[in-house]
């Protein structure tokens, strides 16, 4: 059985989950770029698709791909930190299941040898993939020369973050062109 294949029949933590285990991944060893996110949220559970809202949107619009590029397998693996909807507390979905990346993640990457760039999307998915520890998500934005041209932090492309991007405009200004250029150039 492929790995996305046995990852989709997890129920490692189903008890924990709020609704049945849907793991929502997308795979394809000959991927260059892989999308390193949180967990789906329930828009994305229901549709059985990550990122098929208007944070999706935006983000294929930082990356300067369309859809049909965007949910191409061979060119974007999309792997969150948990595959699962986690649940939603007061101020948010909750984290996504530890046991999750514990269980997945290293297979996962050893599934990626054509990775080139990844995309690090929320404090868990940098906690993971960054080498070294940021106090704030904008510091770690900021600090993108360290880690490019293989690892971009991005701010989560949710309406949610709005007033985040009006208060730091030089993402969109300065890094963007970076990313596009870059993202355009694997493809
Ligand atoms: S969140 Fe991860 S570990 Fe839990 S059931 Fe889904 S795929 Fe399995």
């Amino acid at each position: 059985m492929q790995l996305a294949d046995k990852i989709r029949a997890c129920t490692l933590c189903a008890e924990h989950l709020p609704l049945a285990p849907k793991p929502i991944i997308q795979l394809d060893s000959e991927a260059p770029i892989l999308i390193a996110g949180q967990a789906p949220g329930v828009r994305a559970h229901q549709a059985g698709k990550p990122f098929a809202d208007a944070s999706g949107d935006r983000l294929r619009q930082w990356l300067g791909v369309n859809e049909q590029q965007f949910y191409n397998p061979r060119l974007f693996a999309i792997a969150p930190m948990g595959f699962c909807y986690p649940g939603t507390a007061q101020h948010g979905d909750l984290a996504p299941r530890e046991e999750c990346a514990v269980t997945w993640r290293e297979q996962v990457l050893a599934a990626l040898p054509k990775r080139q760039l990844t995309l690090v999307l929320g404090q868990y998915a940098m906690a993971y993939h960054l080498p070294k520890r940021y106090k704030t998500l904008t510091a770690a934005v900021q600090d993108w020369h360290s880690y490019w041209p293989h690892t971009l932090v991005l701010p989560h492309p949710s309406p949610r973050n709005n007033r985040w991007f009006k208060r730091n405009p030089w993402f969109e200004q300065e890094i963007l062109p970076h990313l596009q250029q870059r993202v355009a150039d694997l493809l």
